[in-house]
């Protein structure tokens, strides 16, 4: 675990954040603050409002009230070319949504091209540096449906970070994956980790949260519970509500 001292401003900032859908009140005024190159992990039980958080984060989901900044960029803000700044904020799904009919290289090329506008060999070169990073050279011809889950996985991240992103979200990447497969992925978060990209991690691997995570986020019904280091959240949480939920999972 790195420590880091707070620098100016956050990288990721969400203030008073409320989701409704109808009735059901998901996000109940969460603030949260992430600096240049943390890690923050979320945890919390199934429905607690992770995911939305997350969504919101990038305007997958439109907040019902409150503000998301990322970058010094307020994303909430209506006159944002939210394109310009999504482009900036890569996500990492439980499903890799690869495209079936293209190689790894043509997964990692198309976007490249069609959103940033890359041409043909700047893109493949990008491609293979960030194929090379995941570990998957090997791969680059091959179709998604030869891979197995965790590579499919690594090749979703490579896919991601050949945007070239500022922050990355993680939405239980490894959940979809047989557990052999598990540490490969979580392999690659923390090398993303240790280089120093600021991240947002919904998960249930604790052991990965107490080892990479610089400040760990309990949710439960919408509100953050608790927030702070792995050791404090983890080891010793200060809610019955947290103990309660890490003891099912341990
Ligand atoms: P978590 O990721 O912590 O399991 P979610 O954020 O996925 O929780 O969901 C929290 C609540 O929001 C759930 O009650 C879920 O049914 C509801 N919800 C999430 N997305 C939608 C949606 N698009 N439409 C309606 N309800 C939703
Ligand atoms: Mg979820």
């Amino acid at each position: 675990m790195s420590e880091k001292l707070p620098t100016g401003r956050p990288e990721i900032e969400v203030r008073d954040l409320h989701k409704s859908f109808g009735d059901n009140k998901v996000l109940r005024g969460i603030d949260l603050a992430i600096g240049q190159g943390e890690v923050v992990c979320v945890i919390g039980p199934s429905g607690s409002g992770k995911s939305t958080l997350l969504r919101c984060v990038n305007l997958l989901e439109e907040p019902t009230k409150g503000q998301v900044f990322v970058g010094g960029t307020e994303l909430t803000d209506p006159d944002v070319d939210i394109d310009a700044v999504r482009r900036r904020i890569g996500m990492v799904f439980q499903q890799f949504n690869l495209f079936p009919h293209l190689t790894v290289t043509a997964n990692l090329t198309l976007p490249q091209r069609r959103v940033l506008g890359r041409g043909k060999a700047e893109a493949a070169k990008v491609a293979a540096e960030n194929l090379e990073r995941v570990g998957l050279s090997e791969k680059a011809d091959a179709y998604p449906a030869s891979l197995s889950g965790g590579q499919q996985q690594r090749v979703a991240i490579a896919r991601s970070l050949s945007m070239g992103p500022e922050v990355m979200l993680f939405d239980e990447p490894t959940s979809a994956l047989d557990p052999e497969l598990v540490g490969d992925v979580l392999a690659v978060m923390r090398m993303l980790a240790n280089e120093g990209m600021t991240m947002m991690v919904v998960t249930h691997e604790m052991t990965f949260a107490r080892e990479v995570a610089d400040r760990v986020v309990f949710m439960d019904g919408g509100v953050i519970v608790e927030d702070g280091t792995p050791s404090q959240v983890i080891t010793n949480p200060s809610h019955d509500r947290t103990r309660h939920f890490l003891s099912r999972l341990l």
